[in-house]
This record gives C-alpha cells, sequence and structure tokens, in this order.
C-alpha cells in the first residue's frame, strides 16, 4: 500500500483492489441499478441470497448468478460470489451439489432475523447434518447471528440478540464442528469483536459494515428515530461501536470488509406500519471505511481489512489490479428513481437533509495492474 503525504498528513491511498464480502443486490429492476453501484467500488462481491423465495439450491443460484452478471456488463471484471441460502429443508445433497459446481458459501438465517427471512431456519441444532457435510466439502458457513428468544419462548431484546447468539448457538456450532470456516456476518457488539480477536475459535472470521464503525444507537435515536440508520443487527452502544474500531483496524487476519449494504425504497424505509431494515451504503462504502483507518491513526491496517484478509479466508487469490483514494470531500449520489419501486436514497442522502460532507475521502480511480 502506498501513502502520500501532503504537509505531514496522508493524502492519497493507493492499494489493491478491495472486495465487498457481504452486499444485498436483490433482484430485476432493483438489481440492474444496484449492481453497478457494487461492481464500480470492488473487484468481486459476496451476494445475499435472501430474495423471495429464498436462493436455495443450484438451479436459482446459476439462474441469479446469470442475472447478476448480465447487470454488471459494463463492468466485466466484476465477479460476484454465489451463496446458498440454508433454510429448513436444505440437505446434505444440496451442499455437496453445490460445492462441486465451485459455491463456497451458504447463508444461515434465523427465521424471520431480518429482511426476507422468513425461509430461515428456527432450530440452529437441527443443522448439524448440514453443517457436517459442509464441514467435509469445505463450504464456508456465513451467519446472520442474532437469537431471537429464549430457550422458554420469550423474546430477546434487540440490543442482546447477538451477545446470546455468541453466548450459546455460535459455540455449539463452532466446538461440535471445528474444521468449519465460520463469517459471523456484520458484528456490532464488543462481545463478537472480542471473541474473534481472542483466537479462541481458529476458523471464526466476522464481517463489520462501514455504518457499524461510524454510528450508534444514540445516532439512530437523535433528533426521533432515524429510519436511515435502522439495520438489523440493531446499531449498539458507542462501547460497542469503539470495540468494532478497534477490531477493524487492528490488522487481525480474521477481520474484514462486509458493507452489508441493503437497499430499500425511501417508502419502505419510512412506512410508519414497520420500517423496512438495512442501510443502503452504496457509493458511500469506501469513503466511510478509510475515514474510520484514518480516524484511527491506522491506515497501515487499511489494506488488509478492505482487500487481503477476505480472500486469505474464503481461500482465494488477491486481487491484482489497483484502487486510489484520495482526500477530497465525498458527494453523496443523487436519488435514484427505480421503475415501478420509487425512489431509492443512497447512504449519505436524507430526505431534506445532505450529510455528504461527512466522510473526507474519495475513489478516484482503478488502476491495472
Ligand atoms: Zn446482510
Amino acid at each position: 500500500m502506498k501513502i502520500e503525504f501532503t504537509e505531514g498528513k496522508a493524502s492519497a491511498l493507493t492499494f489493491i483492489w478491495p472486495d465487498d464480502w457481504h452486499t444485498h443486490v436483490r433482484d430485476l429492476e432493483v438489481m440492474k441499478a444496484v449492481v453497478p453501484i457494487t461492481a464500480k467500488l470492488f473487484r468481486r462481491a459476496v451476494i445475499m441470497p435472501n430474495l423471495v423465495p429464498a436462493v436455495s439450491n443450484l438451479n436459482m443460484l446459476k439462474a441469479y448468478e446469470e442475472r447478476v452478471l448480465t447487470a454488471a456488463l459494463l463492468y466485466p471484471d466484476f465477479q460476484p460470489i454465489m451463496t446458498l441460502a440454508i433454510t429448513p429443508k436444505t440437505t446434505p445433497a444440496d451442499i455437496k451439489m453445490c460445492r462441486r459446481a465451485g459455491i463456497r458459501a451458504a447463508k444461515l438465517y434465523p427465521a424471520h432475523a431480518t429482511t426476507n427471512s422468513k425461509e430461515g431456519v428456527a432450530h440452529i441444532r437441527s443443522l448439524a447434518p448440514i453443517f457436517c457435510e459442509m464441514e467435509g466439502v469445505e463450504m464456508i458457513l456465513l451467519l446472520h447471528g442474532e437469537t431471537l428468544r429464549f430457550p422458554n419462548g420469550n423474546r430477546v431484546s434487540p440490543f442482546k440478540k447477538e451477545t446470546v447468539f455468541v453466548q450459546t448457538e455460535l459455540p455449539w456450532i463452532l466446538e461440535n464442528f471445528p474444521k468449519l470456516k465460520v463469517v459471523l456476518e456484520h458484528i456490532t457488539t464488543a462481545e463478537a469483536a472480542e471473541l474473534v480477536l481472542s483466537n479462541k475459535y481458529p476458523n471464526l472470521a466476522a464481517t463489520i459494515t462501514p455504518h457499524h464503525l461510524i454510528y450508534d444507537v444514540c445516532d439512530l435515536f437523535e433528533g426521533g428515530f432515524q429510519s436511515a440508520f435502522f439495520c438489523l443487527p440493531v446499531l449498539k452502544d458507542t462501547s460497542d461501536k469503539e470495540a468494532l474500531r478497534r477490531a477493524a483496524t487492528s490488522g487481525h487476519p480474521r477481520i474484514f470488509i462486509g458493507t452489508d449494504s441493503a437497499p430499500h425504497s425511501l417508502a419502505k424505509k419510512t412506512d410508519p406500519c414497520g420500517c423496512a431494515a438495512g442501510v443502503f451504503v452504496g457509493s458511500a462504502a469506501l469513503s466511510m471505511y478509510v475515514q474510520v483507518f484514518d480516524e484511527m491513526n491506522a491506515l497501515e491496517n487499511l489494506e488488509s481489512f478492505l482487500s487481503f484478509n477476505g480472500p486469505r479466508f474464503y481461500g482465494m487469490a488477491m486481487n491484482d489490479n489497483f484502487i486510489r483514494l484520495v482526500r477530497k470531500p465525498w458527494r453523496a449520489e443523487p436519488p435514484m428513481r427505480i421503475s415501478g419501486e420509487g425512489e431509492f436514497w443512497q447512504f449519505g442522502h436524507r430526505p431534506g437533509e445532505n450529510m455528504s460532507q461527512e466522510f473526507e475521502w474519495t475513489m478516484e480511480s482503478k488502476l491495472a495492474a
């Protein structure tokens, strides 16, 4: 990584082109609008399978991959990394067939945990045969790590769901399937960050979103409920955010980027009968991450987090082209109008407000190897 300085302050960064290890591109018209935003910033992206119906077999995966690639036609370098949705109907044979076809990872949603997860799994321990097969064929398990209910049926608070998962279901998986590679997706708590950092489980990795590194529950409620910041797992305490910032910038080899960019229409984000969960990070992603590493005086660890740790954990080659960012105020993209779906506001814009001055770094160019 090359850091250029102007008057003693970092002013330009050139490093290996990053990947996004967790994103939602949806389908149809939304997908056509969203895929280019990801493909502009990233060489590869892990595509989450939570469509309706969930992308839960090889035929669906292949068809979805085709649609994503068609949406990325103007970005021939872009490579989607497709993931299988684990549902109660998934069989070990499905896992084997997908792995043979080159699928590297499968995503587990607890039922009803987040957007489009009603086909998720209510009883994680019933998946032992699936985990056993995944361990055998070396398929990576991607976890939405939240426990919704205690064993007595009582609901778990949104602020405790991840902690309960990290203390109960996660150790059960890691201890019973010690060779299974697991990514705890979009971690939000000090407990999750510290567990990965402790190296207690050498096959446990984590992704962290840019918004969980910059905002916390105070922002979610500042001046009233801020639907733009509402995502699941929900933003946590300032102390959790600080722990995530230390973990992300630590240089730890199993902590890496995953934007969890999750587009929803403005109508769904502001629905008074239930605000859609998800932050459409979109084109702000890299500017946000760089901002955090810069503020933490950890720019030397930025490239590991953005460009090295993900491919290493997934067993994939590092990219060989470069990206350049400069210290120049980032500008939010104007809202998109998507036919039949309404307006979509990428992060950095809120109705009646412009947050685009918050980030100091802008992508300038992508450079060939
Ligand atoms: Zn997600």
